[in-house]
């Protein structure tokens, strides 16, 4: 039997339309409209997408999205003195500082600046250190990053339940994987961290009752690896060639062999069109957090 298609497009959609109802009813009671500041250093052509994509889905939601763009060669201080303006800038609650950096920027104290009310992406130390202390509502809570969070929204609708169940996060980076990770222990499951040092990986992973693929390795895990009924969320995004003829150069696949995986598992997320719909989606929600906090008004509670 083949498994469920977990439809992030359709998840991210409706998580956008709820943003959106509550914006509203945020802007109706406290007559503040949200505020997302995006700033871009250089002309990447591939983060300049992922920036307008961001900027156009906060103003689809009726946010105000401010956009900041910087030459290449901006230093260190200059975008660090930005930072310090659209801290104490109160149309601002969100402050989204697209990654990579160039090299004559240290991306973690840019990161670092940016106050942790307003650090939408959730890579502050402050709110690393309240996820990590399991601190994930309330006004004190952390804001969490967004692409793990996607993933937990689409996991929790899958599963009624998560309590007890063996967890695989492949990957441990401070983006995806260790966010994860310490997410699925508030769950209740029983979380195991691979990464690239993980000793017979497919034997791990023919433990887990949940899998997240966060490897950055193209098609890494296999259907062998897959125990019968998993759930598989597939957070990879990797370009691959294309066959000579292809009108296209490459095409995206994930970290999980979706061909084999889907034969296997009970429920897995495509690529595209799983995890990364809600990244934006999740954006959109922490912004709104942040505003609410800002402005003294109680948070919906998207992971509730
Ligand atoms: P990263 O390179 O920072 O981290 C990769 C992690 O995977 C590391 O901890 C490494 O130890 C581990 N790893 C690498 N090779 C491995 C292997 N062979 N076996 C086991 N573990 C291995 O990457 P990241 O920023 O965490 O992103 C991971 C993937 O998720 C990438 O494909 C990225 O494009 C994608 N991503 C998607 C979204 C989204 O919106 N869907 C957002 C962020 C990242």
């Amino acid at each position: 039997m083949g498994a469920r298609l977990i439809d992030g497009k359709a998840f991210a959609a409706d998580l956008r339309a709820r943003v959106a109802v509550e914006v509203a009813s945020f802007q109706k009671d406290s007559g503040v409209t949200p505020g997302l500041a995006v700033v871009l250093v250089g002309d990447d052509p591939a983060s300049q997408v992922y920036v307008r994509n961001k900027e156009k889905a906060a103003e689809a939601c009726g946010m105000v999205a401010q956009d900041h763009r910087l030459p290449a060669d901006t230093s260190e201080m200059a975008l660090l003195a930005l930072v310090a303006q659209l801290n104490s800038d109160p149309a601002v609650h969100g402050i989204l500082v697209q990654m990579p950096l160039p090299a004559q920027v240290v991306a973690h104290r840019v990161v670092e600046a940016i106050d942790p009310a307003k650090d939408v992406d959730g890579l502050h130390p402050v709110n690393a250190g309240r996820l990590a202390l399991g601190r994930l509502q309330g006004p004190d809570g952390a804001l969490v990053p967004c692409t793990p969070q996607g993933a937990l929204i689409l996991l929790r609708d899958q599963l009624d339940d998560l309590a007890g169940a063996a967890a695989l996060v492949i990957g441990r980076s401070i983006l995806v994987g260790l966010p994860m990770a310490r997410l699925l222990i508030a769950e209740n499951c029983t979380v195991t961290v691979a990464h690239s040092r993980t000793r017979d990986l497919p034997a791990v992973c023919r433990q887990a009752d949940i899998v997240v693929a966060a490897a950055g390795r193209a098609e890494l895990v296999g259907g062998s690896w897959i125990k019968a009924g998993a759930t598989v969320i597939d957070v990879g995004i990797n370009r691959v060639p294309t066959l000579p003829g292809s009108d296209k150069p490459y095409r995206l696949v994930g970290d999980v062999a979706f061909d084999e995986a889907v034969a296997v598992a009970g429920a897995i997320t495509p690529v595209p069109g799983g995890v990364g719909p809600m990244t934006i989606a999740c954006l959109l929600a922490n912004t709104l957090t942040a505003a609410c906090r800002q402005t003294g008004v109680e948070a919906p509670l998207w992971l509730s």
